[in-house]
């Protein structure tokens, strides 16, 4: 996914807060507990069967790097992420194949910075869990179609990679659209606007014109988080409505759970999302 507009450093400045010595008990009460985070995560991972690791050094291979964040930052996000995990069927979430789930500070692949990053060779998905954005709506769209995009792509590697040839292809798919059109990443024309605001028939956001497997995880983020909106927009848009479809039918054939019925519950509930906490965070 694309950097993000706001970053703030928001737990260094909780920390400064804590060590005014006014405020003694407060700090006492709301004192890091990394052991009590642990558990947390632990409880996530052992529900999913994949592991949920909140960064606490810095990170290099070749590809990625990444940098530990606050504790602060790590238990507003966590209930996000509980709460994210909880939408998805768990038969779903196991069998996409994740491994290992890393919640941390500055993501970097290939020296471009990134707020999400899904390695589906390895495996991995991170997480930048710093972004805080003062309006706690888009707060919430922003961390939870985060997740479900980065997730996505580990399904769609899941579908449609094949580990003998090692290509990744979905011909189907690359055919909804109109004949003449290239992806950003195939030497197609890059995007003036970005998001929703995306003026071409058949694309969601502007991202969704950067490759196929963004153009997928973008409108399965989309659906789950805000399915109103692909509603509204697909109402006149037949490609991007036969793609829809396509995606819903897709999963639907491979995963039990993900059915109509998945669908129109979250039609219902998507509602109920809310932003992660603002504030100094209470202990797990
Ligand atoms: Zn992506």
């Amino acid at each position: 996914m694309k950097t993000p507009t706001v970053f703030l450093s928001f737990g260094l400045l909780i920390v400064a807060n804590l060590s005014d010595g006014s405020r003694l008990a407060k700090a006492d009460d709301d004192a890091p507990n990394w052991q009590r985070l642990s558990e947390w995560t632990r409880a996530l991972s052992e529900k999913y069967g994949f592991e949920v690791a909140t960064a606490r050094e810095p990170y290099a291979d070749k590809a990625t790097k990444y940098q530990p964040t606050t504790w602060e930052s790590y238990v507003s996000f966590v209930p996000v992420l509980e709460e994210s995990l909880g939408r998805l069927p768990v038969d779903f979430l196991k069998a996409a194949g994740l491994r290992k789930l890393v919640l941390c500070g500055e993501i970097e692949h290939y020296q471009i910075k990134y707020p999400g990053l899904a390695e589906p060779l390895n495996s991995l998905i991170y997480i930048d869990v710093r972004a805080l954005i003062s309006d706690k709506i888009q707060q919430m769209i922003y961390d939870r179609s985060r997740l479900f995009h980065e997730f996505y792509h580990l399904v769609d590697h899941d579908l449609c990679y094949n580990p003998v040839s090692r290509a990744y292809s979905d011909y189907a798919w690359q055919g909804l659209n109109a004949a003449d059109f290239r992806y950003v990443i195939d030497g197609g024309e890059r995007p003036v606007n970005s998001g929703l605001k995306e003026p071409m028939p058949g694309f969601l956001t502007s991202y969704c014109r950067q490759a196929i497997g963004e153009d997928k995880s973008e409108i399965f983020a989309w659906l789950i988080v805000r399915p109103d909106l692909v509603e509204a927009k697909q109402a006149d848009d037949r490609i991007l409505k036969a793609k829809v479809d396509s995606l819903k039918e897709t999963l639907k054939k491979k995963y039990p759970g993900m059915d109509d019925k998945f669908w129109l519950d979250n039609q219902k509930s998507y509602h109920n999302m809310r932003p992660r906490p603002q504030g100094v965070p209470k202990t797990p």
